[in-house]
């Protein structure tokens, strides 16, 4: 076995699966399953799967029953991979993928993931909203795991979502009765990462999972008071514990009010049902599917779920004000002509500018770490655009470097190195001779550049590139 386990741990665990418990044991002795999800906001899985570069780089397999995800070779650094720097895929557990895969939202919808890093869910749900016309805030209270999640956030290019940094009790003074689907993704013992984190073990005890149930009814009361009536609530943890399972998903009933409601198809077909006082809850083993341990429980607050209609006409959001004429003309100038953006949505927070969409019309006035798109800053009467900018919008500018997946100038530009226009071959350089553009992939955007005589300027911040 990879690691000691605790013997209490053990025990509890032959309790729970009786006959089961020598396959669950087993597991830990083979490696954890890797696997994607693409972001079909940014490419269509037909278009995706049919490019033999990116097939030969990932080497990947679909999921059974999944639309768009795909377990990989786990020899690869997939963060490497061009498609990652593009934000097409996101690597995630196929157990976790599970709890937001085949969840409807409706029209419109406005949805909250309370518990958001590193982000696997939010980009899921980000993806179904952008189909369905509804946004996400994604908020994750850990400062430093919160700037993780802007980050991946950013690179996925979503222009319907923003992140903020508060603990549950704060945001819901903020948005009371206001989302009709809210995540609770709990921070937990973690029982179910222990094969792909063996040091994990090491916070392991009775205490400690004592302590995370008792935050776990927290969070989820202050949940429950940001649920619209008739909205969805899904409660998931990455435990076995049912300290933090099926007794919170009873509380939820019992104790604030929801009603249990019936899990996605999907999910039924690969976890195993567990009953609840009224309702079942499903929990994932690695011993009976490809994964870690997750539980995930659905809900719903009684009452009619009234549909949203978004305002055209706001003139701020949280503390940002309206872009001027002067900011408008400079960014037009920058790009030689605007990008498909809609300039009536582009706000002005000292000297920087965010697009913000208009389904995103409620804003914390503080705490708020990516509003938005942040589309870039004025310097001495200059507009530098920002990477979030080329991610979200780099797809619908004038200047565009389409470079293929596998060429030695995408890898030269993932490093950070300056190209010259007229030595690529692997390439179609369209629009201007000189001003901003973008690097696309497969026509999905990567990066920015800055074009001055025949010289390509790399724009991809330096944290991102390939070392
Ligand atoms: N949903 C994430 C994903 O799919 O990538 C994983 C979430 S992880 C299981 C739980 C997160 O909850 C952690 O990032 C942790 O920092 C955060 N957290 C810790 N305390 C919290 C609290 N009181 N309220 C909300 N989130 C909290």
């Amino acid at each position: 076995m990879f690691t000691e386990l605790p013997e209490e741990f053990k025990n509890r665990m032959r309790l729970q699966l009786g006959a089961g418990y020598s396959a669950f044991a087993q597991s830990f002795e083979q490696p954890p399953v890797r696997a994607f999800s693409l972001n079909t906001a940014a490419i269509s899985v037909e278009h995706f799967e049919e490019c033999a570069a990116v097939r030969s780089e990932l080497r990947y397999e679909r999921i059974p029953g999944m639309s768009h995800s795909y377990y990989y070779d786990p020899e690869l650094h997939i963060g490497r991979c061009s498609c990652h720097h593009a934000g097409m895929i996101y690597s995630q557990d196929p157990a976790a993928m599970l709890v937001v895969e085949g969840l409807s939202l409706p029209k419109n919808a406005r949805v909250l993931d309370l518990c958001a890093a590193p982000g696997g869910k939010s980009v899921q749900l980000a993806q179904k909203l952008a189909d369905t016309g509804g946004m996400l805030i994604s908020n994750e209270p850990d400062k430093s795991r919160n700037s993780i999640l802007c980050s991946n956030i950013e690179r996925m290019g979503f222009k319907n979502v923003a992140v903020t940094c508060m603990y549950p009790d704060e945001l819901a003074k903020i948005y009371p009765a206001y989302f009709d689907a809210i995540l609770v993704d709990a921070p937990c013992s973690g029982e179910g990462m222990f094969r792909k984190y063996p040091e994990s073990v090491e916070q392991w005890s009775i205490a400690n999972i004592n302590n995370c149930a008792i935050r776990q009814k927290d969070i989820l009361s202050s949940a429950v008071s940001m649920l619209k009536p008739g909205g969805k609530l899904v409660y998931s943890t990455c435990t076995y514990a049912p300290e933090e399972d099926e007794e919170i998903a009873d509380h939820i009933c019992d104790i604030l009010g929801l009603e249990s409601a019936d899990a996605p198809e999907i999910v039924t077909g690969y976890a195993v049902a567990v009953p609840l006082n009224s309702g079942t809850a499903y929990r994932f083993y690695p011993h009976i599917s490809k994964g870690e341990g997750q539980f995930m429980a659905y809900f719903r607050k009684p009452g009619e779920l009234s549909e949203n209609v978004f305002s055209d006409n706001l003139r701020s959001a949280g503390n940002k004000k309206k872009a001027d004429r002067e900011c408008i003309r400079l960014m037009e100038e920058t790009f030689n002509g605007l990008p498909d953006i809609d300039t009536e949505r582009i706000f002005k927070y000292g000297d920087v500018l965010y697009f913000i969409d208009r389904r995103i019309e409620r804003l914390p006035e503080k705490n708020v770490t990516k509003a938005g798109v942040c589309i870039g800053s004025m310097e001495k009467k200059r507009f530098i655009p920002h990477h979030d900018f080329f991610s979200a919008f780099g797809g619908s500018i004038k200047n565009r470097l389409e470079l293929s997946p596998e060429s030695s100038e995408l890898s030269a530009y993932l490093h950070g190195e300056e190209l010259r226009l007229s030595q690529v071959q692997n390439g179609i350089y369209s629009g201007y001779d000189k001003g901003f553009g973008a690097v696309t992939v497969l026509g999905v955007p990567v990066g920015g550049f800055k074009l001055a005589g025949g010289r390509i300027k790399n724009h991809y911040p330096k944290g991102l590139r390939n070392l």
